[in-house]
């Protein structure tokens, strides 16, 4: 599986295209906006999009997600149903931030812990990490030991929990319950920002690192 992160939206989300390199078959994980990059991108690499994955219900994670659907006439995975009340905001959220129009719609499929979605010849397991959002996933290639956590964690800091229905103890609880066994060896790609490892993450993170009580 081969990764390529598009910043999209004004606040540079990071969009990733994840490749089947044996398939040439691809998921798009939160396309927040700016979609002319990333069917650019797509074409420059010259696969077909499967489907559409979502993390989280906040704008500039999929704010896009219906107009890239639309354009490859694929389904939209994701996120965990109780971020529907989020989806349902996108209108009026895309006017307050001054992004390009963006309308409410329902996924295929809404996720729940344990399931997985697949693509090509890949599978990413699901896990509902609460905290950021009610209904926020994360997606982990077991195989290649990779995981598309949005606005759960970051390099050296983790998600806001101020929002309606955010919970701070859900999501320090979420990261050290489900994200930390998965290994220290894992790569994550967060919602912003650059990539690290959980177990970077765990000697160094001042709010969710290993020395920091909860
Ligand atoms: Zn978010
Ligand atoms: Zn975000």
């Amino acid at each position: 599986m081969k990764v390529t992160l598009v910043p999209v939206t004004p606040f540079q989300q990071n969009c990733s295209i994840a490749v089947c390199e044996s398939t040439r078959r691809a998921v798009v994980v939160d396309p927040g906006g700016d979609i002319e990059r990333i069917i650019g991108e797509v074409e420059r690499q010259g696969v077909t999009v499967e489907k559409i994955l979502l993390t989280h219900g906040h704008l500039d994670h999929c704010g896009g997600a219906q107009a890239l659907a639309d354009y490859y006439g694929v389904k939209i995975e994701g996120p965990h149903r109780d971020d529907a009340f989020w989806i349902d905001q996108l209108a009026e959220q895309s006017k307050r931030f001054g992004f390009a129009a963006a309308q409410p719609f329902t996924p295929a499929r809404w996720l729940a812990e344990g399931e997985s979605v697949e693509f090509g010849g890949e599978a990413l397991e699901v896990y509902h990490c609460p905290g950021h959002t009610p209904g926020h996933v994360v997606f982990f290639s077991r195989a290649h030991r990779l995981a598309f956590v949005g606005d759960v964690l970051f390099a050296g800091s983790i998600g806001r929990t101020d929002f309606p229905r955010g919970n701070h103890a859900d999501l320090i609880r979420a990261i050290r319950e489900k994200l930390w066994p998965l290994g220290d060896d894992v790569t994550f790609v967060p919602g912003h920002g650059p990539t690290s490892t959980f177990g970077a993450e765990r000697r160094t993170n001042p709010y969710v690192g290993d020395g920091v009580s909860a």
